[in-house]
C-alpha cells in the first residue's frame, strides 16, 4: 500500500480501509497547525495507478482464496468483508467531482462490498461542487464526511486563518444535508483564546444549532514550536487558554447546544475522554465537567499537555 507521511484518521474510521488518494492539506495556513508538516509538499493528488493498485493489492489480501486459506493455517478468523473505506489526506473532498465519481467507481470495481467512502473534508470543498454533483457523490458513496469546523466564532476564524467565516459553515454544510450527506464536526477548544473561550463556545453553539452533524468531535489545542501561533504568542498577539479555562469553554458549548448528536471527547489532546449522546445525556456530561474543574490540577493539565510528544 502506499501511505506517505502520518496518516491521521478519526477514531470512528478504525474499522475503515485507509486508501491514499491525497497527501497533504490544499489549505496548509492555519496557524496552529502541524499536521502535514512532515511532508516536503503542501498537497499532492496520488496518480490514479497507484490508487488502483492498492485495491487490486487490498482485494488480493482479503479476498483470495490462498490469503484466506492462510488465515485459517494461522488460527485466525476469515476476513470481515471491507464495508467502509476512508480517502486520506486532510481534504480528498476538494478533487473535482470527476475524480471522485473515478475513485468511487475503481472502489466498487475491486472492493464490491464496500458500502460507503469517508474522508476529512474543508468547509470550502463543496464550494466547487454543484448541488446536483453533490448528489452523485453521495450516490456513489459518499458519506459521513469529517470536517474540522473548529468554531463558529468569526474573529477566530479570521485570526488562525481558517479561509471561511461561520456563513459559510452555515451554507455548504445546509447543501451538503440536501445532497444527503452526513458529516461530523471537530471543534477546537481553545481557539478564540484566553478570556473569549466561553464566548466562542457560544457562538459555535449558535451555528451547529442550526444544522444536522451527526457528532460533534472536541480535540484541545496543543500548541506545538513549530506552528504560526506559537510565534504570535512569544510576539505577544495572542494568549493562550489556561487548562481549567478549556474545560470551562467546553463546558459552554455543551450546555448551549439542543441540537441530537453524538458528542465525543477522544484523541489524545483531551485528558479526560469521554462521549454521550446529545441531548439525553447532557446532564450527565455537564456533571463530569463539573468534577474535572473542581477537582483537577491546573499545573498537572498543563504537564500533560506540554509532554504531548504528537496529537
Ligand atoms: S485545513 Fe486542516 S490540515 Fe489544513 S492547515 Fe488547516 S487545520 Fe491543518
Amino acid at each position: 500500500m502506499h501511505y506517505t507521511g502520518t496518516i491521521w484518521r478519526p477514531p470512528y474510521e478504525a474499522d475503515s480501509l485507509l486508501l491514499e488518494v491525497t497527501t497533504g492539506c490544499t489549505h496548509h495556513k492555519c496557524k496552529f497547525c502541524t499536521l502535514y508538516d512532515d511532508l516536503p509538499f503542501k498537497f499532492r493528488m496520488s496518480p490514479i495507478e497507484d490508487i488502483e493498485s492498492d485495491l487490486l493489492e487490498t482485494q488480493i489480501l482479503r479476498y483470495n482464496p490462498d490469503s484466506i486459506m492462510t488465515s485459517r493455517l494461522w488460527g485466525l478468523s476469515r476476513p470481515h468483508p471491507i464495508r467502509r473505506v476512508f480517502l486520506t489526506g486532510a481534504n480528498p473532498f476538494v478533487l473535482k467531482t470527476d475524480k471522485l465519481l473515478e475513485i468511487a467507481a475503481l472502489i466498487q470495481k475491486y472492493l464490491p462490498s464496500v458500502e460507503s467512502i469517508g474522508c476529512f473534508a474543508r468547509i470550502t470543498d463543496s464550494k466547487n461542487k454543484t448541488d446536483e454533483e453533490l448528489i452523485n457523490l453521495r450516490q456513489a458513496g459518499y458519506d459521513k464526511l469529517t470536517i474540522g469546523v473548529e468554531t463558529g466564532d468569526d474573529a477566530a476564524l479570521s485570526f488562525m486563518r481558517k479561509g471561511y467565516r461561520s456563513q459559510d459553515i452555515l451554507t455548504q454544510c445546509k447543501r451538503l444535508e440536501q445532497a444527503g450527506i452526513e458529516y461530523a464536526f471537530f471543534y477546537l477548544t481553545s481557539i478564540s483564546g484566553k478570556g473569549k473561550g466561553e464566548s466562542g463556545a457560544k457562538a459555535s453553539a449558535d451555528i451547529f444549532n442550526q444544522l444536522r452533524p451527526f457528532l460533534i468531535g472536541s480535540n484541545m489545542l496543543t500548541i506545538y514550536p513549530a506552528s504560526e501561533l506559537y510565534q504570535e504568542i512569544q510576539n505577544g498577539n495572542w494568549e493562550e487558554e489556561g487548562e481549567l479555562e478549556k474545560y470551562r469553554e467546553l463546558r459552554v458549548l455543551i450546555e448551549n447546544l439542543n441540537i441530537t448528536t453524538h458528542f465525543a471527547a477522544m484523541g489524545a489532546s483531551n485528558a479526560f475522554q469521554f462521549q454521550a449522546r446529545l441531548p439525553e445525556d447532557k446532564e450527565k456530561l455537564l456533571k463530569i465537567l463539573d468534577r474535572i474543574i473542581s477537582r483537577s490540577d491546573e499545573a498537572e493539565l498543563r504537564h500533560y499537555r506540554k509532554n504531548l510528544p504528537h496529537l
